[in-house]
């Protein structure tokens, strides 16, 4: 079959006839009786128990020493940033090819980004670019690495796992330490996701998840800070909270700190989802399998299959158009959202939005290669039983 505009949403009208939204949080009875049981206690706001249970949670399952609750993800992207020792001029390491919180939570520290170039194979930080680009420009002094052409210190490398595929954490977290630089994962869409039986999120000395409402797990709004470290986590926690001294009574704070502490409520209810994740992830992976075998024999396009070593929690499902199809994209998404199947392209690059136009980058050939031919599909654990 030779690609055009209609084949991909004639491929979904097949695989998941009727139409589908992105990606729907499938919210049921187990969900409604947390939240209940949370207003009923009255405890709706930062203080109450779901909050530590959710934690619980979340360290049980990644396998993380530690998880500190947060409102959202790009506030315990920020926080992992200033943790990490991220100050006013620096400049932080970043995949150009992310959503936009990445290079928001750089800039919220006073830093700016520095952008890195992305992998076809794994949709992440390309290790090998980065290891070249850091031999050309990296410097490092008393035990800091400055970018040799800005001057700024590089104060650390965030990588991100696209779509729940696990960026290549063994290659960058080699290159970081040669280069010493802090590694943060922006995990956000990666909670399922493993890199050689790891979770993702715990080879950076701190990471951040996300439970925003489109993504695997939700908590309406949420976040997390993962990291190893008893006294990074003693720090996170602080900074997160006000920076409030603990005493039964009186409010002292030692530093300008945080209210990015999640609400018990948006706790209880990202507990119950906790609770379902075995259960979504199968189905998202019989999903993504359904995907795999319909576009099998399609020309023009391929579907993207979890890389070697990896178990990806095929958060979004990604179809590559191959390069001689790609002027076809915005026809492929037209064609597609007309018929019901909502499907969008990959974000536009960091480095080609304006405010980040005259950042720090390297070569971002295939950051701008995957943009031009990449579509996300529907990808709802509900649109398979
Ligand atoms: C969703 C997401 C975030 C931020 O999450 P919020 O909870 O919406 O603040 C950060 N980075 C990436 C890559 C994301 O997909």
């Amino acid at each position: 079959m030779t690609f055009r505009a209609h084949t991909i949403a004639g491929v979904l009208a097949q695989t998941i006839p009727g139409g589908a939204a992105l990606h729907e949080p499938e919210i049921g009875g187990a969900e409604k009786a947390r939240v209940d049981e949370c207003l009923r206690s009255g405890w709706v706001s930062t203080a109450g128990p779901f909050v530590e249970r959710f934690e619980d949670a979340l360290a049980q399952y990644t396998g993380a020493n530690h998880a500190i609750a947060c409102v959202n993800g790009t506030a315990a992207l920020h926080a992992c940033l200033l943790l990490a020792g991220t100050r006013p001029g620096d400049e932080v390491i970043i995949p150009s090819l992310t959503f936009v919180a990445t290079a928001n939570a750089v800039a919220y520290c006073g830093a700016t980004p520095h952008f890195a170039d992305s992998d076809e194979d794994t949709l992440g930080l390309d290790p090998a670019k980065l290891a070249n680009h850091l031999e050309d420009i990296g410097h490092i002094t008393k035990g800091n690495c400055f970018n040799r052409r800005s001057g700024n210190r590089i104060a650390a490398v965030v990588c991100m796992h696209a779509f729940g595929h696990a960026a290549d954490l063994d290659r960058l977290a080699e290159t970081c330490r040669h280069y010493k630089l802090p590694l943060i994962e922006d995990a956000a869409e990666s909670l399922g996701s493993f890199y050689k039986g790891r979770h993702t999120g715990l080879d950076g000395v701190l990471s951040a998840l996300s439970f925003n409402g489109n993504k695997i797990v939700t908590s309406g709004g949420g976040g997390a800070i993962l990291t190893g470290g008893a006294e990074l986590a003693e720090k996170a926690r602080h900074l997160t909270t006000t920076a409030k001294k603990p005493h039964p009574w009186m409010f002292e704070h030692d530093q300008v700190g945080f209210n990015y502490r999640l609400p018990n409520i948006n706790a209880a209810l990202g507990l119950a989802q906790m609770e379902r994740l075995e259960d979504f992830l199968t189905r998202k992976r019989r999903l993504a399998m359904r995907y795999k075998d319909a576009f099998a024999g399609v020309e023009g396009v391929r579907f993207f299959e979890e890389p070697e070593d990896r178990r990806s929690n095929y958060w979004l499902n990604v179809l590559l158009l191959e390069r001689e199809c790609a002027q076809h994209r915005d026809a492929a998404l037209k064609a597609a959202n007309e018929q019901g199947f909502m499907a969008r392209p990959a974000w536009t690059p960091m480095h080609m939005l304006d405010m980040h136009k005259d950042c720090a980058r390297m070569n971002l050939d295939t950051a701008e290669d995957i943009f031009a031919r990449l579509i996300n599909i529907p990808s709802s654990p509900a649109l398979v039983s």
